[in-house]
């Protein structure tokens, strides 16, 4: 489903992505965990190329893509197939203040696929139903909780029917007892079989959720494998330190 192969990204002379290669297959949940700087977010972002990589290939199902190339008409659809395809869940909500719960999940269905206006209605309904909002849709962004916020972000994307869903630290901004909300959420839909990336700090969530947990460092995949491994038994040194279950 996603393919990366030899991502290199570099902000001036701070290389940051080194050389990363993962792929992540139909229904699969991977998360990305590392240290603060390692390239996370960065990586996400060289996916749907809202930061082009210096060097690489990024595949998304029959979208292909490579990087470094010369941006012409044929380029630029393919940039936009791929980004119209992903989902992107931001750790800062992003929703658009001046419009209701509803019209946040209606926007992109209307103007990026011009889907007709009472059709966007009825699919932003279901999706705020099944995030739990049912009973918020007109409410404003400010007149929610950040818990709730990121649900009506979670909603907005999926209604993009989007091939994979991209988490940047979906619950780092959120007060500790509003985390939960969000990450049942994102179980439910992994349950659903959504294929999804999520970097995240949450152990509970990489555990129980996690087909694959991808540990990164200094803009390198040092290893991965499954939770158990990951947090059991990983065989990396660093990968030790930083994962492993202590006591
Ligand atoms: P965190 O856990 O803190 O979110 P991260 O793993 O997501 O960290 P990135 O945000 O990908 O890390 O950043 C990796 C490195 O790249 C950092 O040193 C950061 O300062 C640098 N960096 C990221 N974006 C830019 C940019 N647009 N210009 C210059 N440097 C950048
Ligand atoms: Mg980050």
């Amino acid at each position: 489903m996603v393919e990366l192969k030899n991502i290199k990204k570099s902000f001036g002379d701070h290389v940051v992505l080194k050389d990363i290669n993962f792929s992540v297959g139909k229904n699969e949940v991977v998360v990305i965990m590392g240290p603060s700087g390692s390239g996370k977010s960065t990586l996400l972002r060289c996916i749907t190329f809202l930061e082009e990589p210096d060097g690489g290939k990024v595949k998304l199902g029959e979208f292909n893509l490579q990087a470094g190339l010369p941006l012409n008409k044929e380029r630029k659809n393919m940039i936009r197939a791929l980004r119209q395809n992903t989902g992107f869940v931001f750790q800062q909500f992003n929703l658009f203040s001046h419009r209701t719960a509803l019209e946040n999940v209606m926007e992109g269905p209307i103007v990026i696929k011009k889907m007709d206006r009472q059709k966007a209605k009825e699919n932003a309904i279901e999706l705020l139903s099944k995030v739990g909002l049912a009973d918020k849709m007109d409410h404003y962004p400010a007149q929610l909780s950040g818990g709730q916020q990121q649900r009506v972000a979670i909603a907005r994307a999926l209604s993009m029917k989007p091939m994979v869903m991209l988490y940047d630290e979906p619950t780092s901004a959120l007060d500790p007892e509003l985390v939960r909300e969000v990450l049942l959420v994102m179980k439910e839909l992994a349950k659903e079989g959504m294929t999804m990336i999520v970097v995240t700090h949450e152990r509970g969530f990489a555990r129980d959720v996690a087909d694959r947990v991808v540990f990164m460092e200094d803009g390198l995949v040092v290893e991965e494998g499954s939770p158990e491994k990951m947090f059991g038994s990983p065989v990396k040194e660093r990968t030790r330190e930083f994962l492993q279950d202590v006591g």
